[in-house]
């Protein structure tokens, strides 16, 4: 049986793009050993995204499109292309063309060398802001330090994965999912190729500092503990400080006075200090009890508004459970 292939895109007010997008996918499918399909997934665009994706699926079947009910972001985005790829390998691609559709080649020449996992690497960012690459460096050690998962710097979410990976991920339903390093959590064999980042082809980054903000918190709270435990272990260095400050500053009164350390303004600015320290402990585990309300409320990862070119068995009936999908494969 011949090879199947999915490539997943995740597509939010890219209408600049896609015509070019389309140019430079539908000629690579065509040089792929195998079949293949696109699955652009419309993350909720307000521009003619859709519309446009609409006239690409009924020229060229091979274009399939989920579209969301509203923007989910682009890690749900990327999450229900996983769930509906059908291929045996599936490869994960942004819609901007700053990763060479090209580059598939050579995801795939490793996944046919046995690999589970293939990252593409950025060797070379061409068109980015030094405070993209200043922020995406810093980003990748900080969770490189605070995670045991070792997610190569400067890899985004250009990547093939086999269909054990894709399987393995899609029990992996937790609400705010940092999907480069679930791909890595799960294991297998790991491999990467290096590529030279591109400029985006047209339009504007729809990667806005606060969506990058949530993105990191999330990437972070997912995979580690460190934020909290940096409490305990602050806590522990400001009690012993204080508990050898009693002592100490009782002898010193003794020997210089009432006057030694009497101003308010002491007093005031170390209260203020530790007041300050402990509301941003208390925000630290807010972060982490407002993912836990997320998870108990077991809510649907994305709702989709509409499917364009799927099979109909290929789609679930309700799609209320997080693990709907699953009977939708036992219906299979
Ligand atoms: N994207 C998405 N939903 C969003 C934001 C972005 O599906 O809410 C898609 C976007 O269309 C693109 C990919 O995610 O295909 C990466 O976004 P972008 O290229 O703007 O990010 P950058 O490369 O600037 O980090
Ligand atoms: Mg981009």
């Amino acid at each position: 049986m011949s090879v199947r292939y999915s490539i997943v895109v995740p597509i939010f007010n890219e209408e600049e793009v896609l015509p070019e997008l389309y140019k430079r996918m539908s000629a690579l499918l065509d040089t792929l050993d195998g079949s293949a399909e696109v699955i652009a997934v419309n993350d909720g665009s307000r521009d003619h995204s859709l519309e446009i994706l609409r006239d690409i699926n009924a020229k060229d079947p091979r274009f399939k499109v989920i579209s969301f009910s509203r923007n989910f972001g682009h890690q749900m985005a990327l999450t229900a292309g996983l769930d509906y790829a059908q291929g045996d390998a599936v490869i994960a691609i942004d819609a901007d063309l700053q990763d060479p559709p090209e580059v598939i080649h050579d995801l795939i020449a490793q996944w046919k060398n046995g690999y589970d996992v293939v990252l593409a690497v950025r060797s070379e960012r061409l068109g980015e802001t030094i405070f993209k690459k200043f922020t995406a460096s810093l980003f990748y050690r900080l969770i490189n330090r605070l995670t045991d998962l070792k997610i190569p710097v400067d890899s985004g979410d250009f990547r093939l994965m086999s269909r054990k990976v894709i399987d393995s991920m899609r029990l992996l339903r937790e609400q705010h999912r940092y999907m480069r390093g679930l791909s890595v959590w799960v294991g297998f064999k790991q491999t990467q190729v290096q590529y030279v980042r591109q400029e985006r082809y047209a339009g504007t980054t729809k990667y806005p500092l606060k969506k990058m903000l949530r993105f990191a918190t999330n990437a972070i709270t997912s995979f580690s503990y460190v934020p909290l435990q940096v409490a305990t272990n602050l806590g522990m260095v400001f009690a012993v400080l204080g508990f050898l400050g009693l002592p100490i500053i009782g002898i010193l009164r003794l020997e210089y006075g009432e006057a030694f350390l009497g101003g308010q303004a002491t007093t005031l600015s170390i209260v203020l200090f530790m007041g300050g320290v402990q509301l941003i402990f208390l925000g630290i585990i807010g972060e982490y009890l407002g993912r836990i309300y997320d998870e108990v409320k077991r809510r649907p990862l994305y709702l989709v508004g509409e499917f364009i070119g799927f099979e109909q068995n290929s789609i679930p009936l309700k799609q209320t459970g997080p693990l709907s999908y699953l009977e939708a494969d036992a219906r299979r």
